[in-house]
């Protein structure tokens, strides 16, 4: 008798996960059928996959930028942050820092390196060009 009103009380507020019916049956269950179970898996690794997707895209995108904008057989460029910008580079997303000889924090992505410079431009570098310049791992 106790257990069925421990049962009652733990069942009375729960609802389904994915439908937001109430629930009824094992304490820990969350979802009211199997169907309901899949449809929210499936949403959250669909949200997670869009979410790798969409970084991933602007990492490639930065890195195709950086690419871009040093010209072929050179290692190193200068540009202004403005340029940068209106082609669509993204400040929030890059692969890795890594510091220089000299103690410059070089930021990555991927092969590509970026440094502030004055006159809001910056120094892009390709790195296996400078490799031996750079010493260590950054932050
Ligand atoms: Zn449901």
């Amino acid at each position: 008798m106790i257990h069925s009103i421990a049962m009652d009380i733990t069942t009375l507020n729960k609802n389904c996960l994915q439908c937001g019916k109430p629930v009824k049956g094992r304490i820990d269950k969350k979802f009211c059928d199997d169907w309901c179970r899949n449809a929210y898996n499936n949403r959250l690794n669909s949200d997670t996959n869009k979410l790798v997707r969409n970084i991933n895209n602007t990492l490639r995108r930065n890195r195709r930028i950086l690419d871009e904008l040093i010209p072929p057989g050179k290692k190193i460029a200068r540009i202004s942050r403005h340029e940068l910008i209106i082609r669509g580079f993204d400040f929030r997303y890059f692969t890795h820092t890594r510091i220089s000889r000299k103690g410059l924090t070089y930021t990555f992505c991927y092969e590509f390196g970026y440094l502030p410079a004055d006159n809001d431009e910056y120094i892009l570098i390709r790195a296996r060009l400078v490799e031996k310049e750079l010493i260590k791992n950054g932050g």
